[in-house]
């Protein structure tokens, strides 16, 4: 055996997700893209903001292109860590500092770097269902074993009783993603208290260090009026994983840095080890030119109004014709309830209204499907029709 076939497995079996985005691509072509309703993936539909685009000719335009486009220290450039933690401490006054900051391309890129650093292989890495189904294979590569706590089924907020029962002197680290892939749940500052109160007591019961790894790439997305809590005010071993890919509309351009909370015992040597894992991966010296930019940019957003938009007319409507919804708080998500037990039944029963919705099964959560509406307005208004011939279809 030559090859990894761990790896061979991975390759080959492409994720869920890019599958459907690959058929409404084939099927775009046979009947026309307006006629295919394509709900699939998370990939930002408005433009980045002016700032972005503005400010990378700039830096081409007067920057050394030598120093432009060279290697900057392998954790980022000194001067834009400076600047994220100013922002952030500005913003949330966490006492950021930017020897604690590792930039990265990407949440992605933060996720498998800080997994790498906390655990050792056998450890045990919770995460929270529905989740982003890459976590599998982020914390199975590193080594790690995925263990599932399903979240409250009325809510899809934390369930404790569950968390505590899973708990136990094998866990490493437990994962958390406010505002939600795939449900736009935010966890409010109240449950934070709450998970860290229960970490805090394991912790001190084993006497290892528990670690909360808190992915954010849809922290800016919002819908209500009150900004996501900040994790590392609520429990001292966290490590944050940002990314610009939503916020301000680049996940083409893979950018993002990983926190580690100043506020954390062993913090020196927990970066050490973020650092170690960043350069055993080979994620060293994230992209250059994006670090400059998006340190200039990190008051920006994208114009989320069209997000809003949608999701309150997904939600009137959907609701108006009987399905049953996850209120979403924030991200552009919507989680519904398959009418059916299987999601992917009720997946391929979409496909013969060309609605194309994510079967929940990967999520960890069957029964439901995800609707990302991060597509235009008019997508939403066409598919309604079939939204209501796919319930039609449920009722005889
Ligand atoms: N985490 C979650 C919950 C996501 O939804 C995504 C992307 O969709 C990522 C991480 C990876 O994001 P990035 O593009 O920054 O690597």
């Amino acid at each position: 055996m030559d090859l990894s076939p761990k790896m061979m497995e991975l390759g080959k079996k492409s994720s869920v997700i890019r599958e459907i985005f690959e058929y409404s691509k084939k099927r775009k072509a046979e009947i026309g893209a307006e006629n295919v309703f394509d709900f699939s993936i998370g990939n930002p539909s408005v433009a980045a903001p002016e700032k972005i685009n503005a400010t990378m000719q700039k830096l081409l335009a007067e920057m050394d292109p030598v120093l432009l486009h060279g290697y900057t220290a392998a954790v980022g450039d000194p001067a834009v860590r400076q600047k994220i933690a100013d922002n952030l401490n500005a913003e949330f006054d966490i006492g950021a500092r930017p020897e604690l900051i590792y930039m990265t391309c990407g949440a992605a890129a933060s996720l498998t770097i800080s997994l790498a650093a906390v655990t050792n292989p056998g450890d045990e890495v919770i995460v929270f269902s529905p989740f982003f189904p890459e976590y599998r294979v982020f914390v199975e590569h590193a080594g790690a074993k995925l263990v599932i706590v399903p979240c409250k089924k009325e809510d899809f907020q934390l369930d404790f009783e569950a968390l505590e029962k899973s708990i136990n002197p094998h866990t490493k680290a437990v994962i958390i993603n406010s505002p939600n892939n795939p449900t736009g749940v935010i966890i409010p500052a109240g449950d934070l208290e709450r998970l860290a109160k229960i970490l805090s007591k394991k912790q001190e019961e084993y006497g290892h260090a528990l670690y909360l790894i808190a992915d954010e790439p849809y922290r800016k997305l919002v819908w209500t009026e009150e900004a996501v809590p900040y994790a590392t005010k609520f429990y001292d071993n966290t490590l944050v994983c940002y990314s610009f890919s939503k916020a301000v509309s680049l996940p083409g351009e893979r950018i993002g840095y990983i926190l580690v909370s100043p506020t954390m015992k062993n913090a020196v040597d927990v970066y050490a080890a973020v650092c170690g894992a960043g350069r055993a991966l080979g994620f060293v010296c994230a992209p250059s030119l994006l670090q400059f930019t998006v340190a200039e940019c990190l008051e920006e957003t994208s114009d989320f109004t069209i997000y809003r938009k949608n999701r309150d007319l997904l939600l009137k409507e959907l609701t108006r014709i009987g399905y049953e919804v996850v209120s979403p708080d924030g991200a552009f998500y919507l989680f519904l309830k398959a009418l059916e037990p299987d999601a992917n039944a009720f997946y391929e029963q979409g496909k013969k209204h060309e609605l194309l919705l994510v079967p929940s099964d990967s999520f960890g959560c069957p029964g439901y499907v995800r609707i990302a509406y991060c597509v235009t307005t008019e997508q939403i208004e066409r598919a309604i029709p079939a939204f209501e011939k796919l319930y039609e279809d449920y009722q005889k």
